[in-house]
């Protein structure tokens, strides 16, 4: 097993990416906290591993309240001793377009996605610093690098994910403490699946059989799609791999303009 004797934090694990990135370190022999704020999905999940003989405990922890980050931090440290993998996979959407964008849209989006990954980041460091060893994956988006209409908090939220793994990789990474960011695509989650059907009045079959037209791969992704390569950048398999952004999309964001059916 991959993760035997470690600790992992994972934030969002109630469902979507963030519940499959769990259900796979807990099968490679991870000790795993989920943090959420979706207490009842979170609870049943933690229940469901351990009663398949997992250590897997659930914490709600908002990731933009500073107090909630540390004493989910000080939860994990408590129960095992140890912080050893910390996924930061907590995100929301929320569309709102030029030049009618929403101030009170715009801070939710940048508390939870980019300030919410500072600050779990900030306690779980501290932790890894003591034992000079730790990896940290944080899941972005596509977006960080290529966007689109409507969604401008979130995507200059994900590309300050992008560029403060880059900051931890190049400022923890004498420490023992890896950092690298996980690009994911379309994937089928909760989150996915509302966008789809806001945009499309509840019928998102069309929409999303043309999303997947425009993948290269040409299908939607699956949670699991993501807790692979999660997996390889939280073990040792990984262990020279420091800085890095990783697509899981499909081959989505390599395209030139126009080289697709769909455009
Ligand atoms: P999801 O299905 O909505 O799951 C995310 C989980 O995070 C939910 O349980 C959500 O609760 C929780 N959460 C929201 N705000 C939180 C907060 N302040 N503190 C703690 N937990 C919070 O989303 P997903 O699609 O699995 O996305 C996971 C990550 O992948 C996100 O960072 C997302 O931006 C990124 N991503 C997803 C896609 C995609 O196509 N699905 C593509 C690129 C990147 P609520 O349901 O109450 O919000």
């Amino acid at each position: 097993m991959k993760l035997s004797n470690r600790v992992a934090i994972i934030t969002g694990a109630s469902q979507g990416i963030g519940a499959a990135i769990a259900r796979r370190f807990a099968e490679e022999g991870a000790r795993v906290m989920l943090a959420d704020i979706l207490d009842d999905d979170g609870k049943s999940l933690a229940g469901e591993l351990s009663a398949s003989g997992h250590d897997v405990r659930y914490v709600r922890a908002n990731v933009s309240s500073e107090s909630d980050a540390k004493a989910l931090v000080e939860q994990a440290m408590s129960a095992h001793g140890q912080v050893d993998i910390l996924v930061n996979n907590a995100g929301i959407l929320r569309r709102t377009s030029w030049p009618d964008i929403d101030i009170a849209n715009w801070n939710e989006v940048l508390a939870v996605n980019l300030t919410g990954v500072m600050l779990v980041t900030k306690y779980v460091a501290e932790q890894m610093r003591a034992r000079q060893r730790g990896s940290i994956v944080n899941i972005a988006s596509i977006h960080a690098e290529l966007t689109g209409p409507g969604v401008a908090a979130y995507a200059a939220s994900k590309a300050g994910v992008q560029i403060l793994t880059r900051s931890m990789a190049i400022e923890l990474g004498p420490d023992g403490i890896r950092a690298n960011a996980i690009l994911p695509g379309y994937i089928r989650t909760p989150l996915y699946m509302n966008d789809a059907n806001r945009a499309t009045g509840g019928n998102p079959g069309p929409f999303i059989d043309a999303a997947a037209a425009r993948v290269p791969s040409r299908r939607v992704g699956e949670p699991d799609d993501v807790s692979g390569p999660a997996l390889f950048l939280a073990s040792d398999e990984s262990l020279y791999v420091n800085g890095i952004s990783l697509a899981v999309d499909g081959g989505l964001a390599i395209q030139q303009a126009g080289t697709n059916p769909a455009g």
